[in-house]
């Protein structure tokens, strides 16, 4: 190879030239005084670039040592290399070297702390160059971060609604379109992978991931996280505005048996099949290049060691080509924390040969030479190892690191852009989930005189939860300033003069001005209480009992006894259970973790300048002992107790317009074999203004093999109607809406009768094989 490689190749050259100060005064050093090291600098970055330009994976494969190849499936966080006596921290070159010379690491996670994408550029070349003129054959770094509702970790980047928010919605468009942004922004920053979507299904209230969940229903989390990753990875992963996606976490991860982080599930293998895997069958049919394992245990067995789900189900069954990674720490768990591997090395030898492809370590280099030694002792072979190299060279190749391992500094204007708002603005807004409205209190007046209240009611860590700037989204320093909270969207929505403030009490429920928020609550013509959970992440946010802290109802119950019309705004990750306070609220308003914009659709749906189009993506229960979910069968549905039904239905969302169904139609009596039925409905706005609503389609069958659900949700679309206007809204069955996992775990469609309902309609078919 010579320098001689075309406009292209010189290009690369120069732009080495201007990055080297960035890998650090050490490294220049070091380079500059072995008396060579400018050319050597350069050659080696040269032959990188024209063996990358076209990389040839087989070859480089057959090339590279077993030490190259373990260190490929090694993933480590960047605080392994930063310093420990600087504030902030800096990278470490020296540590950094030691990193790609001796263990020729693969990737690296994590931010150093949050930075605008600039700085992440800079930290992001540094690694990189360190990368290529340390490693023998020039493999560049696969960097991940946490996007999970917007990029992560950057100051001033765009955080969209939480999952429920968008399962909310009922918007593929709208998912889409914010994880492309969420895209774009991460990748601006230098980092091309990011660990979304989190497709776990959420059927068990307590799991403090349940804000991490788009729902309760497998159909809605299919639809809407292949939406999302369509979003992340766009058409080509090698554009300055695509990232790697990462379905996560596979798989049985959001059903843990008493509600905490990352402990057992039961789960027999039909209702496994039939509520969690499908939306993982959905991503990798969508192309999803990445995959990470549930770090809990199903059944008794950590899925970081079932070869049955990583390679049999993964692999064989759902045809997933990408690379697997583990999550944090899980491979040495199983040793320390499972107690399924005897010793360190069982539990490498036990995931690699089930199926992982790399090692999220991430504090330590131990998974690289205890892989070395399993695979030096034969316990895992070489050709295994290569099966995982292969993947994730693969992936680097198709996210353009070969070609160009540095941050791209064109798609630094990708980031930040005002437009950006606006769309987490509009799905906010769809987000918005009104839940009781007595009397059509809402919407309110402009000119009535409010007092705002509540632990939720002037904070941005609530309005945004978990991974927002930081994991556990609490720390409120690097939030941008001009973000308002509910408290301040309802100023500017209607001037401050017309608003009161008090906090009340605090999330926990300890009083903090109860008696003056009391106190103007008489003063005032309507009292806003925003009462929920304020930002956890993972297992600091287990909790004991689903129900509201008690204190948070007491001061609602205070307020009711005003005799003050109260709207209750509820602002949390999970449907935490209010069962005595729904009663004396004149109206309930559900915002999730809404996100950056949250405050300002919340203001805007409780005034009128949005007509609320949000559908709960979840049952909202109403006993803190009796979870059930919308798809239950007749057992759960008809218990003699009172009040057996949920506090909100799944779909539960009204409107300041009404909608009349009417004309539901199938083009068949009978759905025969492959072929397809046509449902028609007409929704009709019958009330004063312009609304959104999204048609649901569910079907039920009356008898099968197993217990049939109540009904199931196959279809939905969102429509947007004007006063008066009817749209016919058409949707196509198979034979595979039909489909359930049978007592044998096969998905089978069995003949029989059925009925589909949509709306408040139902119509009978049969379905013949
Ligand atoms: C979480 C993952 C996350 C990983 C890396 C883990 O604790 O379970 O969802 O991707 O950390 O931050």
């Amino acid at each position: 190879m010579t320098l001689a490689v075309g406009a292209r190749g010189k290009k690369k050259i120069c732009r080495a030239l201007t990055w080297m100060p960035d890998f650090g005064e050490d490294y220049m050093k070091r380079l500059f005084l072995s008396g060579m090291g400018f050319f050597l600098a350069l050659t080696v970055f040269a032959q990188g670039n024209s063996q990358n330009t076209d990389v040839d994976i087989d070859a480089l494969l057959r090339s590279m040592s077993i030490d190259e190849k373990v260190g490929q499936m090694v993933q480590v966080d960047i605080s392994l290399f930063l310093t420990t006596n600087s504030t902030p921290p800096k990278i470490d070159t020296n540590k950094l070297r030691m990193a790609f010379d001796t263990y020729h690491v693969g990737s690296i996670l994590n931010p150093v702390y949050v930075m605008p994408p600039a700085d992440w550029q800079g930290i992001v070349k540094t690694i990189q160059g360190i990368a290529l003129a340390e490693s023998p054959h020039k493999i560049p770094v696969l960097y991940g971060i946490d996007s999970i509702h917007g990029a992560n970790f950057m100051q001033g980047s765009t955080l969209f609604p939480h999952h429920p928010a968008m399962g909310a919605t009922r918007n593929p468009d709208l998912v889409r379109e914010s994880a492309r942004i969420s895209a774009m922004e991460t990748r601006a920053a230098g980092v091309r992978w990011t660990f979304a979507p989190v497709l776990d299904v959420g059927r068990q209230p307590l799991w403090p991931r349940f804000s991490e969940t788009l729902g309760e229903d497998p159909y809605l989390v299919s639809a809407l996280g292949v939406a999302e990753i369509q979003g992340l990875q766009g058409t080509n992963l090698d554009s300055p505005t695509s990232v790697a996606a990462c379905m996560k976490h596979f798989f049985g991860y959001s059903f843990p048996f008493n509600g905490h982080d990352r402990t057992l599930a039961l789960i027999p293998d039909y209702y496994l099949r039939e509520y969690f895997l499908p939306p993982f069958r959905a991503a990798v049919q969508a192309g999803v290049k990445t995959v990470m394992i549930n770090s809990a245990e199903v059944n008794g067995v950590p899925v970081h060691g079932s070869k049955y789900m990583l390679t049999d189900i993964l692999r064989d069954e759902l045809g997933f080509k990408g690379m697997a990674v583990s999550d944090w720490q899980d491979v040495i768990r199983l040793h320390t924390w499972h107690h399924v591997a005897a010793t360190p090395e069982d539990a490498v030898e036990k995931s690699v040969n089930a199926g992982l492809d790399m090692s999220m370590v991430p504090n330590d280099y131990s998974f690289f030479d205890l892989l070395k030694q399993a695979v030096q002792e034969g316990k895992v072979s070489e050709a295994r190892l290569d099966e995982s190299v292969r993947r994730i060279l693969e992936l680097k190749k198709e996210l353009g690191l070969f070609r160009n391992p540095y941050p791209e500094p064109e798609a630094l204007k990708n980031f930040g852009r005002p437009e950006y708002k606006q769309v987490a603005l509009e799905a906010a807004e769809e987000a918005m989930t009104l839940l009781k409205n007595q009397n059509d209190i809402l919407p309110l007046a402009k000119n009535e005189k409010v007092l705002v209240t509540g632990p939720a009611a002037d904070t941005l860590t609530a309005l945004n939860g978990c991974w927002s700037y930081s994991w556990q989204g609490t720390d409120a320093q690097w939030f941008p300033k001009d973000e308002p909270t509910v408290w301040g969207a309802i100023r500017n929505e209607i001037g401050a003069t017309n608003v009161l403030y008090h906090h009340g009490v605090d999330f926990d429920g300890n009083a903090v001005d109860v008696n003056a928020a009391v106190a103007d609550a008489k003063k005032v013509d309507v009292v806003v209480l925003c009462l929920g959970e304020n930002s956890y992440a993972e297992t600091p946010g287990n909790i004991n009992d689903l129900a509201l802290p008690r204190g948070q109802q007491e001061f609602a119950e205070q307020l009711y006894a005003t005799g003050t019309p109260v709207i209750l705004v509820l602002i949390e990750g999970r449907g935490r259970i209010v069962r005595q306070i729904v009663p004396g609220a004149r109206g309930i308003l559900m915002a999730y973790w809404p996100g950056s914009q949250g405050a300002v659709a919340i203001a805007k749906t409780l005034f009128g300048d949005v007509n609320p189009s949000g559908k709960l993506p979840y049952t909202y229960n109403r006993y803190v002992n009796n979870f059930i979910t919308y798809d239950r069968d007749y057992t759960d549905g008809t218990t003699e107790l009172p009040d057996e039904t949920p506090q909100f239905e799944f779909g539960t969302g009204l409107s300041y317009t009404r909608f009349a169904y009417k004309n539901l139609k199938l083009s068949s009596p009978t759905l025969k074999g492959a072929g397809h039925l046509t449902v028609t409905v007409d929704v009709t706005n019958t009330g004063k203004r312009e609304g959104k609503e999204a048609v649901e389609l569910y079907t039920h069958e009356l008898y099968a093999s197993i217990a049939p659900p109540l009904r199931r949700l196959r279809a939905f679309q969102k429509i947007d109607l004007r006063p008066g206007e009817t749209k016919t809204v058409t949707f196509e069955l198979a034979a595979s809406d039909l489909a359930f996992v049978n007592a044998e775990s096969k998905l089978v469609t069995e003949p029989g009768g059925f009925e589909v309902e949509v709306g408040n309609l139902k119509q009978g078919f049969r379905y013949e094989q």
